[in-house]
């Protein structure tokens, strides 16, 4: 019973995504909104923002203290970002190994930094690192009616006279 509610529940997973500063200046929005829908992901929010910064204080507190915090703080709130909800199964997870490492001299090929990255202060893009992250930072970056629910039109079992 509990096997059967947590694989309900997986396809229903959610992650927030980010196309930080550098991400848009360097025309890497629609790359990376590809790769998510391309992989299967469903898009169910997405906005352009300059962050504040107490958003991003909240973002990003687990670093409070820590060397780069300032200097990271200045990068992300410097311009517009992309932040975007997808959903799917295992989107934490995939999301990750997509976006590659932290630090791109260490992601592989393939992966989003290890193509378009080579310093870890302007690496693209961010993605939750787990479930609880992704729920925090969801509830932190959009309100509840931001975040969209649809379902694919061919997936749905109706009667269609076009
Ligand atoms: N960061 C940085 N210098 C560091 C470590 C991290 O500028 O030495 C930045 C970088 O933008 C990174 C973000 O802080 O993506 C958050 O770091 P974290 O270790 O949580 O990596 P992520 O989850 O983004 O891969």
């Amino acid at each position: 019973l509990l096997k059967s509610s947590t694989r309900m529940t997986d396809a229903h997973e959610r992650s927030f995504i980010m196309v930080k500063p550098d991400g848009v200046q360097r025309g890497l929005v629609g790359e990376i909104i590809k790769r998510f829908e391309q992989r299967g992901f469903k898009l169910v929010a997405m906005k352009m923002v300059t962050p504040q910064r107490a958003l991003l204080e909240q973002h990003y507190e687990e670093h409070k203290g820590k060397k780069f915090f300032d200097p990271l703080l200045s990068y992300i709130g410097s311009g517009p970002v992309v932040a975007m909800v997808w959903e799917g199964l295992n989107v934490v997870s995939v999301g990750r190994k997509m976006l590659g490492a932290t630090d791109p001299a260490k992601s592989e090929p393939g992966t989003i930094r290890g193509d378009y990255a080579i310093v870890t202060g302007r690496n693209i893009a961010h993605g939750s690192d787990s479930d609880k992250s992704a729920k925090r930072e969801i509830d932190l970056w959009f309100r509840a009616d931001e975040l969209a629910n649809w379902t694919n039109f061919s997936s749905k079992r109706r009667r269609v006279s076009l």
